[in-house]
C-alpha cells in the first residue's frame, strides 16, 4: 500500500511537469486507477468517510448479505472554499487496508456543495464473514491538495442463525425461577449453532431488570463478557445479584456473534422472589393446665406484595423444654392458619 501511495504522489508531481498524455501512461503503469488533478492546489484538505448500508445508515458491523458503500466528506480550510472535484475509493478484503485493494473505484464524483460524495455506484454485497475496509482518496482541486481518508474497517458477521437460551442459577448453580429473599442469582447462557457447523464462540452481554418482562428498568448491564466455552456456554458468575426484596426481576442475554454466527437475543427470563412471615398472638402467661388459644397469621409475598397465606396453609406448634413431670393434657396438634 505504501508503495502504491508513493507511486501516486510521484505521478501527481510529474503531471504538472510533463503533461496529461504522459501522465495517463504513468498512472496506468503505476496501477493506480484514480487520476490526480494536474493543477491541484496546496492548501491541505482532510478526507473522512463513513460506511453506509443501502439505507444510508452508518454501519461498522453488518450481517452477511448486506450491501455497503462509502460516504466521503472532504474538509478544506475554514476560510477557504468547500473542496470540489473527485475522489477514488479502495475496497479491501481485510480490515487494515494492508496490501493492494481488491477493487479501486477509479475517479468518481464530483463532491457536492457540502464537499461530500455518497459513492452508491461503488457498492459491495458482503457474502462471507470477516473484515473489509474502504479507504477514500480525495484527488484535490485548484485550491486543495489531495488527501487520503483513514482506513475504515467493516466487520461482517456470520450469516448462520444462532439461538441463545438462558437459565437463572442460584449460588449452588441450580436452575431456579423462584427464590427466597436473600439468595444470590446469576445467569447461565447457552448459545446453539447449526448442526454440521462449529459451536458458537465469542462473548455475550447481559441485562438485569427490575421487572418480569424486561420492559422495566435495567438495574445493571454486564458489558461484553465471556467467552463461551467449547460447549457454547457461559456461566456468568461475575454478574451475580443478591435479591433483597420480594418482587420480580429478569435477566436477558445477548449473544454477540462470531465469524460463523449472527448475534441472537435470549428470551426475557423472569425470576420471582418470594418472602413470608408469621405473627402469633396473643402473648400471655397461663397456668399449666389452663388453655391458651394462639392465632398464627401467616403473610406471604409471592412477588406481588404481602398478603394472607392461602386458607388451609398448615402451621405447626411444638412445645419444647416441657418439664418432665408435666404431661400436657392436650398434645399440640397442627392448626390451620388464620389466613382467610
Ligand atoms: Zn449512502
Ligand atoms: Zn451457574
Amino acid at each position: 500500500m505504501h508503495r502504491k501511495r508513493l507511486m501516486r504522489s510521484v505521478t501527481v508531481r510529474r503531471l504538472t511537469l510533463i503533461g496529461l498524455a504522459t501522465a495517463v501512461a504513468l498512472v496506468g503503469a503505476g496501477g493506480a486507477a484514480g487520476m490526480r488533478d494536474q493543477s491541484a492546489g496546496d492548501v491541505s484538505s482532510e478526507t473522512l468517510t463513513r460506511i453506509h448500508d443501502s439505507a444510508h445508515q452508518v454501519v461498522t458491523t453488518v450481517p452477511v448479505g448486506t450491501t455497503v458503500h462509502d460516504f466521503v466528506v472532504v474538509f478544506g480550510s475554514l476560510s477557504g472554499p468547500v473542496p470540489t472535484g473527485n475522489v477514488d475509493i479502495d475496497w479491501f478484503l481485510n480490515g487494515t487496508c494492508e496490501g493492494p485493494p481488491a477493487v479501486n473505484s477509479g475517479s468518481i464524483g464530483p463532491l457536492d456543495a457540502a464537499g461530500t460524495y455518497d459513492a452508491v455506484g461503488f457498492a459491495f454485497t458482503v457474502l462471507s464473514p470477516g473484515q473489509r475496509a474502504f479507504k477514500a482518496h480525495y484527488e484535490g482541486d485548484a485550491t486543495y491538495a489531495p488527501s487520503d481518508g483513514p482506513c475504515e474497517s467493516l466487520t461482517v458477521e456470520g450469516g448462520l442463525t444462532s439461538q441463545t437460551s438462558t437459565e437463572i442459577h442460584n449460588a449452588a448453580h441450580q436452575a431456579v425461577t423462584v427464590v427466597e429473599v436473600g439468595q444470590t442469582v446469576h445467569d447461565f447462557v447457552t448459545v446453539t449453532g447449526q448442526s454440521g457447523n462449529p459451536t458458537p464462540t465469542g462473548n455475550v452481554h447481559l441485562e438485569w431488570y427490575d421487572d418480569a418482562n424486561c420492559l422495566g428498568n435495567v438495574l445493571a448491564t454486564s458489558g461484553s463478557i465471556g467467552p463461551l466455552d467449547a460447549s457454547g456456554q457461559f456461566d456468568a458468575t461475575g454478574f451475580a445479584f443478591p435479591v433483597l426484596s420480594a418482587g420480580h426481576r429478569a435477566f436477558k442475554a445477548h449473544y454477540e456473534g462470531d465469524g460463523t454466527y449472527a448475534p441472537s437475543d435470549g428470551p426475557c427470563e423472569p425470576l420471582t422472589i418470594v418472602d413470608a412471615n408469621i405473627q402469633i398472638t396473643p402473648n400471655g402467661v397461663d397456668r399449666v393446665g389452663d388453655s391458651h388459644t394462639f392465632t398464627a397469621h401467616v403473610n406471604v409475598n409471592d412477588g406481588n406484595g404481602f398478603g394472607n397465606a392461602p386458607d388451609g396453609t398448615a402451621t405447626t406448634f411444638a412445645v419444647y423444654s416441657l418439664p418432665r413431670r408435666v404431661t400436657p393434657p392436650n398434645p399440640p396438634t397442627p392448626q390451620r392458619a388464620a389466613g382467610s
